[in-house]
């Protein structure tokens, strides 16, 4: 064999300690915009946040944080959270974004799982934590950003700890490949599961956002990412905005469409990221008062998380002169894959062909690949009708979970099972046609229907129940229980929605129950949802809460 030739790149290490020193130098007067509980505006800049980084780090350091311990936050989209996203990973710790959307029980299984040794808690959260904080026994300090009112006893208050620091910090030289980020996603059965984003893949995905192609994130954008910084390290936009040097803009816990609009228009958003039913209701504002928001500025609204429908994209592009970036991506792929654009050679096909392809899930970005098989693992042809689960491989896919744990979700050559049920063309564009997973999801956010179905049995006047997607005006999805009863039983709805309350979040509850003598099911005996959805599906149209 022929000797290698001498001479080589640097083996330079893709990490965030790069991203950071990028602002810092190149960027220190950009800024970074939040929003606070009482509505008032923050402003800081870049410079200002490279030194509070700093300080966050060596605040860190002081109570005991080493490199790979998980730092827990249960924080909005603000200023601090940014400064934790990057201290935590540039010490050579984890950051570990906490939903706080969960119930309390699953927050503390995650915790655990996690083995979280210091939290961030936002004050607005304070009592959310409360109660589920003192069942993880890991936790050695509580961080409490003052966001609305002073840290409680037995705390340590975020600023007054910053205060106390220098504002220099020796970033250690890491390993590309070390943990970043701990995400978790929920499960199809059992347990949520958890996914470490490392440096590399971190930094590849915001690169890769900064393609045109893709989202395009850009020096001159102002990218306000809706989506919370606790679901899939807010789709890299806190990476990639910093990254090019673009201005943040944080919109704190105010989501409704109406704050949203004021921020867009006030800061000259150019770049928004949500799920859809946040732009459901944005459009819906739009629609009632086209004339009140100044939106020139925006070049594009970014949707993933489920399927932005076509009539919204229109709805946008149509009435309000906005356009729809559409997405796909998981908690397992860092989480961007797809993003629809149309293609080239689709130019000439006229709009109804563009509005389709914008509203399919669209084409893998560069470095991601996709395919997709049958039952037995057999790849499937790009023939736009032939439906297979999604498989996906990458630099910023998962290779296997936290723990060691789904290991059935990736396969023996190298591809990661998405669980997502598709059809691909011969442009390589992806659809969803149906989720193989038992889960639905509710204004971006899963409900696991196994979970509800199996606390629905356990009522003594329950025989079976399967739990699945309404459709929902406001909500995209929201469940609705089949239940069969026990010979000679019977319960009212509110004694059901009783036998739930206790143990699942608010918004998990069923909106109906439908009684039926018996569940539809496969040949293979699994409840055969396709057909409750099919009859039960639009029960929920029309209402609007
Ligand atoms: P999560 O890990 O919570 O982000 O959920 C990932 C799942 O959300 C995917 O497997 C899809 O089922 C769904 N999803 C994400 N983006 C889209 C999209 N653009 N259209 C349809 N479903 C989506």
């Amino acid at each position: 064999m022929a000797a290698m030739p001498t001479g080589r790149m640097m083996a330079f290490p893709l990490t965030l300690t790069h991203l950071w020193e990028r602002a810092r130098t190149y960027f220190p007067k950009q800024e970074i915009v939040s929003r606070l509980p009482d509505r008032s505006v923050h402003r800081q800049t870049y410079a200002d946040f490279a030194t509070r980084t700093a300080k966050l780090a060596a605040a860190l350091h002081r109570l005991g944080v080493r490199p790979g311990d998980r730092v827990a936050t249960l924080c909005w989209n603000h200023r601090q959270h940014l400064e934790a996203y990057y201290a935590v990973p540039m010490m050579g710790a984890v950051v570990h974004t906490l939903n706080l959307r969960l119930h309390p029980t699953e927050l503390a299984f995650i915790a655990r799982d996690a083995e979280d040794t210091v939290v961030i808690v936002d004050r607005s959260l304070w009592k959310l934590f409360e109660s589920f904080g003192p069942q993880v026994p890991s936790i050695r300090a509580v961080i409490v950003v003052p966001d609305s009112g002073p840290a409680p006893d037995g705390t340590h208050d975020y600023e007054a700890l910053l205060a106390a620091e220098e504002g220099t910090y020796a970033w250690p030289a890491l390993d590309e490949n070390e943990a970043a980020m701990l995400c978790y996603t929920s499960g199809t059965t059992g347990n949520p599961k958890g996914v470490l984003y490392s440096h590399r893949s971190t930094v590849l995905h915001a690169l890769s956002s900064c393609l045109v192609d893709s989202l395009g994130i850009r020096e001159s954008d102002t990218c306000l990412p809706v989506v919370p910084m606790f679901h899939a390290s807010a789709w890299g936009v806190p990476f990639a905005a910093v990254l090019a040097g673009a201005k943040l803009v944080m919109p704190g816990p105010h989501l409704d469409a109406v704050s949203l609009l004021d921020l867009m228009h006030q800061e000259r958003v150019t770049l928004a990221a949500g799920v859809p039913t946040i732009w459901l209701g944005i459009l819906a504002a739009l629609d009632a008062e086209p004339k009140r928001w100044d939106l020139a500025s925006v070049r594009s609204m970014v949707i993933g998380g489920a399927a932005a429908p076509a009539s919204m994209i229109e709805g946008f592009a149509t009435r309000h002169g906005l356009e729809v970036t559409h997405a796909w991506g998981m908690t397992e792929t860092n989480p961007l894959g797809t993003v629809a654009r149309v293609k080239h050679t689709l130019r000439d096909a006229g709009p109804a062909a563009h509005l389709e392809a914008r509203a399919s899930q669209g084409c893998a970005v560069p470095f991601v690949e996709t395919r997709h098989v049958d039952d037995d693992g057999r790849v499937l042809p790009w023939d736009g009708s032939t439906y297979g689960e999604l498989e996906v491989r990458g630099p910023w896919v998962a290779q296997s979970y936290y723990g060691g744990v789904g290991a059935d979700r990736f396969t023996a050559d190298g591809w990661f099972k998405t669980g997502d049920v598709v059809t691909l063309d011969a442009e390589g564009y992806v659809r969803i046609t149906d989720r193989s997973k038992d889960v639905l999801k509710s204004g971006g956010e899963w409900i696991s229907s196994v979970a509800l179905e199996n606390a629905l049995m356990s009522h003594p006047a329950v025989l079976e129940a399967a739990v699945f997607g309404g459709r929902h005006a406001k909500w995209d999805e929201r469940p609705i229980a089949a239940v069969v009863f026990k010979e000679g039983r019977t319960a009212s709805d509110d004694e059901l929605r009783a036998h739930l309350v206790s143990r699942f979040a608010k918004f998990w509850l069923p909106d109906a129950f439908v009684v039926v003598t018996q569940i539809p099911r496969t040949s293979t005996g699994k409840f055969l949802k396709s057909k409750l959805r099919e009859t039960y599906g639009g029960m929920l149209e029309g209402r609007e809460g």
